[in-house]
């Protein structure tokens, strides 16, 4: 569903990835891990084109989304997005937050809008907070409101961004539960993380990622499990 052909991006002088050979199969979820710094949200950046390399190809469902030639909008609906800060909207209810980009980009009637966007509030628990504005929710459920908004676009890949690390520790239960369930249901994810347990639990498939480079990959009970680098392993050390 994704694939990253040799992916270089630079801020400056500063090289930040190195080189990134890497792909997401359909129905597949991938998580990254590695430390601060390592290059993480820039490559999930570079995956939805909020950030441009330098050099390399990132195909979307086989297009290039790089190629000047794409048509780039139509390539990033495809692609869910969901960060640290939830970014709603806040002078709007969950259901318009949800329903707004449906009706603005994909030119959904008012009626089909609000439709999906009920449905996918109650995906992540939330149809009792249809009406409430994102200050009268707590971070979980901001968080959630902001999972829904994304499957409201019917993307084909989600991408997250540390979804629960702006969380009060009892708030991410409920976060992670929404997405091993999307996990479940076949969503391809690729997921930044630093929730260990949940990597091992849910991932098809972790990638350890430092220096801006994919220094391994494989089986969560072999990355997290038995680490063949040291620079894996020394990480693993500080994190669990
Ligand atoms: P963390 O775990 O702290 O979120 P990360 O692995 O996500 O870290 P990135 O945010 O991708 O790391 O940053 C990698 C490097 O790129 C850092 O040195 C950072 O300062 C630099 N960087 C990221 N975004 C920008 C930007 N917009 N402009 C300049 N430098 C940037
Ligand atoms: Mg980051």
């Amino acid at each position: 569903s994704v694939e990253i052909k040799n992916l270089h991006k630079s801020f400056g002088s500063n090289h930040v990835l190195r080189g990134i050979d890497f792909s997401v199969e359909q129905g597949e979820v991938v998580c990254v891990i590695g430390p601060s710094g390592s290059g993480k949200s820039t490559l999930l950046r570079c995956v939805n084109l909020l950030e441009k390399p330098q050099q390399g190809q990132v195909f979307v469902r086989g297009e290039d989304i790089t190629d000047p030639d794409c048509h780039l909008d139509a390539a990033r609906q495809q692609i869910g997005m969901v960060f640290q800060q939830f970014n709603l909207f806040p002078h709007l209810s969950a259901l318009a937050n949800c329903t707004i980009a449906q009706r603005t980009v994909l030119k959904r009637s008012p009626v089909e809008a609000d439709r999906v966007a009920r449905a996918n509030l109650e995906r992540v628990g939330l149809s009792d907070k249809i009406d409430a504005f994102p200050a009268q929710l707590s971070g979980g459920q901001q968080q959630r409101v902001a999972i829904a908004r994304a499957l409201s676009m019917d993307p084909a890949l989600m991408l997250f961004d540390e979804p629960t690390s702006a969380l009060d520790p009892e708030l991410v239960g409920d976060v992670l539960t929404v997405m091993r369930k999307l996990a479940l249901e076949g969503m391809t994810m690729l997921v930044v993380t630093h929730e260990m347990a949940f990597a091992r639990e849910v991932a098809d498939r972790v990638a350890f990622m430092d220096g801006g480079v994919i220094v391994e990959q494989g089986p969560p009970a072999d990355v997290i499990g038995d680490p063949r680098e040291e620079r894996t392993r020394t990480f693993l050390r500080r994190v669990l």
